[in-house]
């Protein structure tokens, strides 16, 4: 390592984004878990090329067009609450080899510590983000409050779910024209849910998990985190008036605003657009 870690504006910016989540609700206990793609510049700066890896672990599904490439993670088990007190402990560095099918731990995760759990699903997302988006650099998972109170109270139809947030707040379609991806309920960890997640990220920047949370990717923690915020503020609206509007922004209006911003809307969702 070139410099100390401890002292670079990444990891202070991840460090804020977890203390941010939970000061929002939305990493309760362990709940919570993020990575962060470094650049080739903060490699150079950091990193550079002696480094030793200390640990060393096999991926069920290699990631081939992440090799080499290196990750800031959050530990699992770790509360977002605590990341700020011991970021040593609470997050980790990995690298990942050529061919993308190992990662060795190379900073943090100390104590033990290993990165989450759902480390398989945000690498997987990782892979098939950066083939859409070349800058994509964060995967974010949380638990936001009124999202999941949402998935009890709407159906769970994706094109369905899509419309009601476009017609609830006029952000919804401006931030997020090309909509939301959804999953049926599935078992989280290492198993399928990954992979369904990271095929979702090939069209949606936001996936959904019923009853349990969101995920979020984006060229910066920002974008990740303004996702999650947008989409949660309509959740919220749609829960505080229990899905019983009398009105909301039609179909009309939603295509009117989108054509405002030069955006085009998913197709398939909206009448006009159809
Ligand atoms: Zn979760």
């Amino acid at each position: 390592m070139k410099k100390q870690i401890l002292k670079t504006p990444f990891l202070e910016e991840i460090i804020n984004v977890c203390s941010t989540i939970y000061k929002l609700g939305w990493a309760e206990n362990h709940a919570g878990n993020l990575s962060y793609r470094m650049t080739a510049q903060e490699v150079e700066a950091y990193i550079g090329k002696e480094w030793g890896g200390t640990r060393k672990y096999n991926l069920e599904k290699p990631c081939s067009k992440l090799g080499n490439q290196f990750f800031l993670v959050t530990a699992s088990g770790s509360p977002f609450r605590n990341v700020r007190h011991d970021p040593e402990v609470h997050l980790g560095i990995i690298h990942l080899n050529e061919k993308g099918s190992t990662y060795e731990i190379i900073w943090g995760f100390r104590d033990g510590r290993q990165p989450t759990s759902e480390l398989p699903t945000h690498l997987l997302c990782h892979h098939e983000r950066l083939q859409v988006d070349p800058n994509n650099r964060i995967v974010l998972h949380c638990h936001p409050t009124y999202t999941i109170a949402m998935t009890f109270i709407h159906n769970l139809e994706q094109e369905a779910f899509i419309k009601t947030m476009w017609s609830l707040n006029s952000e919804c379609v401006l931030v997020f024209p090309e909509g939301i991806g959804l999953l049926p309920w599935m078992v989280c960890g290492n198993g399928q849910i990954g992979w369904e997640s990271a095929m979702k990220m090939k069209e949606f920047r936001i996936v959904l998990w019923p009853h349990h949370g969101i995920f979020a990717c984006g060229q910066s923690t920002d974008q990740a985190l303004g996702l999650i915020e947008t989409v949660e503020k309509a959740a919220h609206v749609y829960i505080l008036t229990e899905g019983k509007t009398n009105q909301c922004m039609t179909d009309e209006q939603i295509v009117e605003l989108a054509h405002a911003f030069d955006l085009k809307p998913r197709e398939g969702i909206i009448e006009e657009n159809k």
